[in-house]
């Protein structure tokens, strides 16, 4: 992100809730006064002259140089974030996995030990357990709901601690405040992937950590469009860690995709809000049926970290965990003859997604670490969607009264 002082001046107001830094944050518009955010989509910049080209190398002007360092609609797509996560600086990435791996790596040296939450992603998993070892970066992973095994876990080479909250897919939610305290106390970084909780539900970075990082992809384009990530931090750590690997290792966000997710932070606090809605409405209705055999939601009281949740997040999630009782059969019956709910593994779409995590998303765990993380056959993960919440129960309803059909036939 580059300051190019031709921001509109009340972009940055820090007065301004949530909602309006979505519409206007960031905005720098060109002599044409145009409404939306142009696109610019170009790969270089021509300079008015050798010496103009020279003074921009050398830093003494901050204008464009290159896209795969920073480009304008790019920029501000990363002050809208930096507005929204009250973060000073961000790198937009051409995805979430591109933003996690950079966070991760470009603050590592070989011999450095690294703890994260086994409840991740499973591509995040696999920087932490597969790439990084490769490179010389120990790893620990542990149960990271209970502060303690963050404590127990430190080495003297400890320079790292990495963690989702809530996790995917069975939404275990780690103290965020906590790991921080401990990783402070003896000089490490938290770094956390904030995809599940939204920018607008969990304020990482005001809760003690040093990175925040999003897939964009979710929640922020919510329309099936696009992929993007970005990492948030000070400035400082933007300038020491980051600057340099993301110039030279291009995880760079497309000018297109960084516009379409502009598009998307415009509307974000209603789509969020509305889906947190919709969950919360879908999690009762299931926690009621018999069928169900268990309901993991962070809006609901029975939540296993549920005092937590209260503490760091503003409401629940989009997201809801929850077992069809019987097996694999009984999860796949129900998923099949769901009509509104799609069969997707993404999330945070406008259409509302269902996934069942053993067998897609988490199938290369093994058996033991699928367990330790809560997912059984059964399983499945639902992303709520902006359908009506009326159709999206009609639509669960009879998919459950299917499961018992063919049960009753077998
Ligand atoms: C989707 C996701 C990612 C990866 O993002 P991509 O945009 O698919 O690369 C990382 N972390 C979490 C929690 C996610 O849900």
């Amino acid at each position: 992100m580059t300051d190019f002082g031709k921001n509109d001046a009340q972009s940055n107001r820090d007065t301004w809730r949530p909602a309006t830094r979505m519409v206007h944050s960031g905005t720098s518009r060109s002599q044409f006064g145009e409404t939306s955010e142009a696109m610019y989509l170009t790969q270089g910049f021509v300079y008015e002259s050798a010496e103009a080209a020279e003074a921009r190398f050398k830093g003494e002007d901050d204008g464009f140089i290159y896209s795969r360092y920073a480009n304008p609609t790019v920029d501000m797509f990363e002050k809208r974030m930096c507005a929204l996560e009250g973060a000073e600086d961000a790198r937009a990435t051409a995805s979430g996995m591109a933003a996690v791996s950079a966070a991760l790596l470009c603050q590592l040296n070989a011999g450095d030990h690294v703890v994260a939450a086994r409840a991740l992603f499973g591509s995040c998993r696999w920087v932490v357990e597969t790439l990084m070892p490769k490179y010389g970066v120990e790893t620990t992973l542990i149960d990271g709901t209970d502060l303690d095994n963050w404590q127990q876990a430190v080495k003297p080479n400890t320079k790292l601690f990495f963690l989702e909250s809530p996790t995917n897919p069975t939404l275990e939610v780690i103290d965020i405040a906590g790991v921080a305290t401990i990783a402070h106390a003896i000089g490490a970084r938290v770094v956390v992937d904030n995809v599940f909780a939204t920018p607008l539900y969990q304020k990482p970075l005001e809760l003690g950590a040093d990175v925040v990082v999003y897939s964009a992809t979710k929640h922020i384009d919510g329309q099936g469009r696009c992929l993007g990530g970005v990492v948030l931090s000070s400035k400082e750590w933007i300038d020491e860690n980051l600057h340099d690997y993301f110039r030279h290792t291009g995880p760079s966000l497309s000018p297109f995709n960084a516009w379409t997710l502009l598009k998307g932070l415009e509307t974000l606090p209603l789509r969020v809000k509305q889906q947190t809605q919709n969950a919360g409405v879908i999690a009762d209705f299931l926690a009621d049926q018999a069928s169900v055999s268990r309901v993991i939601y962070p809006g609901r009281a029975d939540h296993p970290q549920a005092d937590v949740v209260r503490r760091q997040m503003a409401a629940g999630s989009t997201l809801i965990a929850f077992d069809i009782a019987g097996d694999k059969k009984a999860a796949f019956d129900f998923t099949n003859a769901l009509q509104v709910v799609k069969i997707s593994n993404n999330l945070g779409d406008a259409k509302s997604l269902i996934t069942h995590p053993a067998t897609t998303t988490h199938k290369n765990l093994s058996d033991e670490a699928r367990a330790e993380l809560g997912i059984a056959d059964s399983t499945v993960r639902l992303s709520a969607g902006l359908e009506d919440v009326e159709d999206l129960i009609a639509d669960i309803e009879q998919a459950l009264a299917a499961v018992g059909r063919s049960r009753r036939a077998a």
